[in-house]
């Protein structure tokens, strides 16, 4: 301590009760502060984590159920599948069949290798090129990140919170999954690389399955774009994880008249003829 330092009397050094009482206030308000922001983090990490055990211990469960596809148990499924891996380039990714009476199929994993699940309806209804767009569009949803940030952001939704950010957050997370579902939806039309294919993969999963030839088909699809106009399938959509069909259809055709679309059909079909 330097003992010629600058002489202040007692008045000046000692706070008065007025700033004292002010500066106890603000280290309240940062301790509080400090303490909310951390319990607040450490109940985001454990809700994403409950989040994490709760769809592995989901998943596990129905892969019980499953087959993997290989060369050995479903050769033609598992040339389809390699086919559209090599196109789109999404990593490791494992495939499975489970018996079910659901036309479906879905993705998810946080760590490689990513798994995709087609219930089995799905191999009887669709055709080979429909199953090319069904299986692009879930290695669409792990190339583009959405497997983890399902996880991530479905786990954000779901934290308990006053009614009306919990509100917001459930319409904010289910568009966040509406866009995504656009997005695999061009990855699925550019593993198939035919866009009438895309569409008709399309109209079936709308239809369960039911419609299925060519003239069905189109009457199918006349029905479905009506879906729109709707009011009550506007208002439900909001709380829905899927766009409505006849919305996706719309999207893809005008991805499919876009400059984009045909640029990255021809790159994405060089992957294939690479490799081969
Ligand atoms: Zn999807």
């Amino acid at each position: 301590m330097a003992v010629g330092g600058e002489k202040k009397s007692g008045l000046t050094r000692l706070p008065t009760a007025c700033q004292a009482r002010r500066t106890a206030a603000e280290t309240t308000a940062v301790v509080t502060a400090t303490a909310t922001l951390c319990g607040s983090l450490l109940f985001v990490l454990a809700m994403l984590a409950f989040s994490y055990f709760a769809s592995q211990s989901k998943h596990e469960e129905l892969l019980k159920k499953a087959h993997q596809v290989t060369p050995e148990t479903s050769p033609n499924l598992g040339a389809l599948a390699r086919d559209c891996v090599e196109r789109l380039r999404p990593g490791r990714v494992n495939f499975f069949v489970v018996p079910g009476n659901v036309l479906n199929a879905y993705t998810f994993g946080l760590s490689d290798p990513k798994v995709v699940v087609f219930y089995s309806p799905m191999l009887q209804v669709m055709d080979a090129d429909e199953l090319k767009f069904v299986t692009g569009h879930e290695l669409g949803h792990v190339r583009l990140g959405h497997t983890w940030l399902n996880s991530l952001v479905g786990g954000m939704a779901g934290i308990p919170s006053p009614l009306f950010a919990a509100v917001i957050l459930q319409i904010a997370f289910r568009w966040w999954n509406r866009m995504c579902e656009y997005s695999a939806d061009r990855a699925g039309l550019l593993a198939c690389g035919k866009p009438n294919k895309a569409i008709s993969a399309l109209v079936k999963l709308a239809t369960g399955g039911a419609a299925q030839t060519s003239a069905d088909l189109q009457k199918a699809l006349a029905l479905i774009e009506k879906e729109d106009d709707d009011l009550a399938n506007n208002i439900g959509e909001l709380l829905g994880t899927h766009p409505m069909i006849v919305k996706r259809i719309e999207e893809l055709r005008r991805y499919i008249a876009s400059d984009g679309y045909r640029r990255l059909q021809a790159l994405v079909n060089k992957n294939v003829e690479y490799v081969s």
